[in-house]
């Protein structure tokens, strides 16, 4: 274990402003994380910045453009106040208890405060080994990077809980995945990275006290209204299966896959993490795998709130000794069963553009998806179109010709003939300029399809990194019309289909 003499060693000058540095998670103990120091790359160089992340951190956006910069977020030097780890955690992985696994090439650099008052922690992924490697070399490459880059800033445009990324950095050291590749860090920023993983780790080694004080730093930093029930831990249990409910009806609305749904990559605060062969639906198929490696479909698109609730029952399990009976860890999970169906309505009527309620929506929406999943209909094209003839009928008269542009999507129009009138007479009782707004609000033009995440990959290998930058600011307004870019709204090309994303990364 490393003391903070031995940070100061390598700790570079300030930037120009002063960074005030918390290292709340690293004071719980060594229980919980093995104090290290990023292994360094040579010739660091800047893959990507996100502005609009360093403002919320009140970075100075010269000095993150710098030299210093680079390197420190390469995890070649540490700034003073640093006090850089790996975490300890455990999980479940495709349905199997794994054993010990841990931040294998994940350096928490210590909380920065945001304009909010929040604090975030800052993460490098990609910067070596740590006690938690196992088998693997602690890079990233660049591919994996940019991808974890673009959509981190992609969901929180679009309203989804998720880490944030503030910037990558590339080396061109070399790093062997299916083929040779070359090393990228991902700057990472969440309130927490404290994954299910955590508690099952403490709960499967029996380290009862150790459960209890990450239970009460995760109460105390983050769900401070579980003080006050009479069973806190209960009560925590039933804050992140509402919040796990809630992020999954997002993602299923938004024709999200993680592909990798693994215990240890739960957050604990209800957010997307650990972005690795993801992929946002182009055709809508329910059944899609989007993981490559995922051979049985166990994380396929329509099987996630499944998951998502069975791995609310491994949090279950590890917070037992903590709850105390069973049967209240059980009631605390019961509520995931009315909240997730709650929560996916609620999404998919913004995207219908039904500000109010009623009891016959949810078979509206279902008649829908089944019209969109008979021809694998291009999903954000369709919710696009449907919302722009919405809007049309704003400034003309009521009629059916301005869904003319939907209804060509399918190849049997039958279904669709019989389906938007029923639409039709659910909206014509609403002012249609407000439900035009909420769905051209609620339905992105833009969405990080994998094949304009491929091309910004292969432009960013030949170091042109352009259309990185271009489709990042996209993607951070993706309601907006961007006549520049009107090609990234289009259909995926033909070789779309064929590109394969596995847990390599
Ligand atoms: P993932 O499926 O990407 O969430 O990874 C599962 C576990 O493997 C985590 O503990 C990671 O830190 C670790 N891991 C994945 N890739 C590497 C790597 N290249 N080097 C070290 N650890 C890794
Ligand atoms: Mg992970």
């Amino acid at each position: 274990m490393l003391d903070d003499n031995t940070y100061m060693l390598t700790a570079t000058a300030l930037p120009t402003h002063t960074l005030n540095w918390r290292n709340s998670f690293a004071a719980l103990g060594a229980s919980f994380a093995t104090r290290l120091l990023p292994t360094a790359l040579p010739q660091p160089y800047w893959v990507g910045h996100n502005l609009a992340m360093a403002h919320e951190l009140g970075l100075d956006r010269t000095w993150l453009a710098s030299n210093d910069a680079c390197q420190v977020f390469t995890g070649n030097r540490l700034l003073p106040g640093m006090q850089s780890l790996a975490s300890v955690y455990s999980g479940h992985q495709f349905g199997q208890w794994a054993g010990q696994l841990g931040d294998g090439r994940a350096i928490l650099l210590g909380e920065l405060q945001d304009q909010r008052g929040q604090w975030q922690e800052i993460q490098l992924k990609g910067a070596g080994q740590t006690p938690y490697s196992r088998m693997g070399d602690g890079r990233a490459v660049l591919r994996s990077s940019i991808r974890e880059f673009l959509c981190s800033e992609a969901m929180h445009a679009l309203g989804i809980p998720t880490s944030r990324a503030l910037c990558i950095t590339g080396s061109d050291a070399p790093v062997m995945r299916e083929a040779l590749e070359t090393a990228a860090v991902v700057t990472r920023v969440a309130p927490s990275f404290i994954r299910f993983g955590h508690f099952e780790h403490f709960a499967y080694t029996g380290q009862q006290a150790q459960l209890k004080q990450l239970a009460d730093y995760v109460i105390d930093g983050f769900y401070p209204a579980c003080r006050e029930a009479t069973n806190p831990y209960a009560d925590l249990l039933r804050s992140v299966t509402l919040r796990t409910a809630e992020l999954m009806a997002r993602w299923q609305a938004a024709g999200f896959c993680h592909g990798v749904m693994n215990t240890d990559n739960m957050s604990i605060l209800g957010l997307t993490i650990d972005y690795g062969p993801f992929q946002f639906l182009d055709g809508f198929n329910p059944g899609h795998i989007c993981n490559h490696s995922d051979t049985q479909g166990r994380y396929a698109y329509n099987q996630q709130p499944n998951v998502a609730f069975w791995n609310l029952f491994c949090l279950g399990q590890a917070l037992l000794p903590l709850v105390g009976e069973t049967d209240t860890a059980l009631a605390a999970l019961e509520p995931y069963k009315t909240r997730y169906p709650q929560a996916l309505l609620a999404a998919y009527r913004a995207k219908l553009g039904l500000t109010d309620q009623r009891d016959s929506d949810h078979l509206l929406v279902e008649s829908v998806l089944k019209l969109l999943a008979k021809e694998h209909t291009d999903y954000p094209i369709f919710w696009r179109h449907l919302s722009q003839a919405v809007a049309s009928q704003v400034k003309q008269a009521a009629s059916t010709h301005s869904f003319d542009a939907v209804r060509d999507l399918f190849i049997d129009r039958a279904p669709w003939d019989a389906w938007l009138p029923t639409y039709l007479e659910r909206l014509a009782t609403r002012p249609f300029a407000q439900t035009a707004q909420l769905m051209l609000q609620s339905n992105p033009r833009y969405v990080l399809r994998n094949h304009l995440g491929e091309q910004a990959i292969q432009k960013a290998k030949s170091k042109d990194f352009s259309m990185l930058a271009n489709l990042l600011a996209v993607l951070q307004s993706p309601f907006d019309e961007h006549p520049d870019f009107q090609a990234w709204a289009g259909f995926p090309p033909d070789w779309a289909s064929q590109i394969e994303i596995s847990c390599s990364s």
